[in-house]
């Protein structure tokens, strides 16, 4: 168990008690921490994050403070932020832009993006931010899935990415353009034009708890992304698992490193922050180990939460990156997408002398499932235990559709959780015999295989469909990877199985190296020893591949379907996702 460092010794007083939480919790107390709309008007999860504050004390705190990638810096207050989005709404409407209709937003990090999918929030139509590395293909994709009605972007990307595919897409009315240049054309509108100069007011659309309010894909890690419906109500889960699982307190500065493209930018870089009432960072720039530090330092941030890539890259450059360093106000850092390998936690720990904290969710479950919480000693490799209002099982997959349960600990199967929690999806848009299949009777049915050990903490083991069945033994990929990783000279280690005659599938194990080590026989032969004395012979890799980088989606995740297919010369399936592993 990790040491927590001597400031943290004495937990404040605002860090919970576990049990206690668990025990007193209930979806209703939680609901009751919101507002809802004014005159019984419903739900609606942009009054919750933005007008809320803006109506009281917080109007003048900082919302969110953008950092631009050529030194420029914009703050919007709460207040701000309020007339900002009501004007989104309003030009919406000027629109004829109806209830329910999708608005997708397709740009890097700018301020606008962030009112764009609060503004249509407010309008009652549906958001969906989309990543804008995307190639043209994979945008034509989703629109089309998402029956996209608005699409806010900037014009250099139009030019580039989507006027080519306007044509696929009858549904998409208006092209609303933020930036300098001008581009014109049917349905093109300048944002300064139609938005800037709108209305300050708006009244927000009355919106039901249930209706539709986000679409988010998921990362296309298994296959071809996606797209996942949450609902106005899923701001209940952001606002308490903000609190709980990410410690998130009123005079906190967070800063959430994903991408709203990604269901992590949006649940925990725009909407749980938002209705806590805290300060975001919003960096415009993409992963730089210095300057990412740099950020941490100059910003004073308090509350960090990032993914185990950006972490395995800055361990790449060892302890010393933080060194000299004032990061006397970060306080708390988690992190998900991924497995948090031991190796990274510990590191973490080193490099910035508080604990790290992993929690587990999906874009199925639109918001944090299991953590390790402020208050629970870390295990490192553990995910933690479920949230306040969560209860998570182990099961088995029967012949009949349905499961049984697993009680015993540390043995592995599928991790369920029983529906009802207000963030879980309520589709996938336009497949619902796919959804229909996430449930068994009240169980939803993620599709990524855990163990439980005896002090109720959870152990991720591998998504099922990268476990590999070697001789008898199922082995979860994240094991082998984390007893590699242990090794000083790995950087990042993926493990897939390969048919083998004998036994089933054989263990073969793809590393990158850190800087200073040569991928070469010698090393070779010794990472074998090295993975065969931590796991033993039946579990250690029988091969090992060397590679510049892992193959990785564009949330950062490693993609073992894709070099196994590369591997075995299969198909590669949908890549709309991949982010190249030749840099
Ligand atoms: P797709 O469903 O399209 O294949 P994806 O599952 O990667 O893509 P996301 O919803 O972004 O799409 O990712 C959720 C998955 O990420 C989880 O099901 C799990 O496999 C993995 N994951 C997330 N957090 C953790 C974590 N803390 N530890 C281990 N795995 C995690
Ligand atoms: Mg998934």
């Amino acid at each position: 168990m990790i040491a927590k460092n001597p400031a943290s010794l004495t937990p404040p007083p605002h860090l919970l008690d576990y049990d206690r939480e668990c025990a007193e919790f209930s979806w209703e107390k939680a609901r009751a921490l919101l507002d809802g709309l004014p005159q019984g008007r419903g739900l609606n999860i942009a009054h919750e994050a933005v007008d809320r504050h803006a109506a009281g004390p917080k109007a003048d705190r900082v919302a969110l403070r953008w950092i631009g990638k050529a030194g420029a810096r914009r703050n919007l207050t709460y207040r701000e932020l309020h007339e900002a989005t009501n004007r989104f709404a309003n030009a919406l409407k000027a629109m004829d832009v109806e209830r329910g209709e999708r608005v997708f937003v397709l740009m890097g990090r700018l301020p606008e993006l962030y009112v764009a999918v609060l503004g249509a929030l407010k309008a009652g139509c549906v958001a969906s931010p989309l990543f804008s590395a995307f190639g043209p293909e994979p945008i034509a994709l989703r629109l089309e899935i998402g029956d996209g009605r608005v699409l806010v972007t900037t014009p250099g990307l139009f030019n580039r990415k989507v006027a080519a595919i306007r044509d696929q897409l009858p549904g998409l009315r208006h092209v609303i353009l933020v930036g300098e240049e001008q581009a014109k054309g049917d349905g093109l509108h300048d944002w300064a034009e139609v938005v800037e100069t709108a209305d300050n007011d708006f009244v927000i659309a009355p919106t039901d708890p249930e209706d539709m309010a986000l679409l988010h894909f998921t990362s296309g890690t298994t296959g071809r992304p996606k797209g996942a419906i949450h609902v106005h109500e899923a701001i209940v889960a952001h606002h308490v698992t903000g609190r709980y699982a990410l410690d998130l307190h009123d005079d906190d500065v967070f800063w959430c490193t994903a991408d709203p493209g990604w269901v992590t930018g949006t649940s925990y870089g725009i909407l749980a922050p938002l209705t806590n009432g805290v300060t975001s960072i919003v960096l415009e720039a993409e992963f730089d180990a210095a300057m990412w530090l740099d950020i941490l330092e100059q910003e004073r941030v308090s509350i960090w939460y990032t993914a185990p890539t950006a972490i395995r890259m800055m361990m790449r450059q060892g302890t010393e990156l933080a060194r000299g360093r004032d990061l006397s106000a970060l306080r708390f850092m988690a992190s998900v997408g991924e497995p948090l390998n031991p190796e990274a936690v510990i590191w973490g720990q080193q490099a910035f002398g508080i604990p790290f904290h992993d929690n587990w969710w999906q874009t199925e479950t639109g918001g944090i499932m299991i953590s390790n919480f402020a208050a629970l000693d870390i295990k490192p490799g553990s995910m933690g235990r479920p949230m306040p209002g969560i209860e998570a099982a182990i099961v088995r997959r029967l012949e009949d559709g349905d499961v049984s349960m697993i009680e015993e600990a540390m043995v592995d199967g599928e991790l369920a959780l029983r529906k009802g929690w207000p963030s879980m999806m309520r589709g996938y848009l336009h497949e619902e015999e796919r959804y229909r299949k996430c449930f068994a009777g009240d169980w939803y049915l993620t599709g990524d295989l855990v163990r439980r050990d005896s002090d109720d903490y959870f152990w991720f083991v591998g998504r099922a469909d990268d476990v590999i069945k070697s001789a008898g033994h199922l082995i979860g990929p994240f094991e082998v990877e984390s007893a590699l990783m242990e090794h000083p000279a790995v950087a990042e280690a993926a493990v897939i199985g390969k048919p083998d005659p004998t036994i089933g599938e054989m263990v073969k194990a793809f590393v990158s190296l850190r800087p200073g080590h040569l991928p070469d026989e010698a090393m070779r032969r010794e990472l074998l020893g090295h993975a065969r004395k931590c796991l033993g012979a039946a579990v250690a890799p029988k091969e090992i591949d060397f590679r510049e980088n892992l193959p990785k989606t564009r949330s950062g995740k490693i993609m073992r379907r894709l070099l196994r297919a590369r591997e075995l010369g299969l198909p590669e399936g949908d890549l709309s996702t991949l982010e190249s592993d030749e840099r």
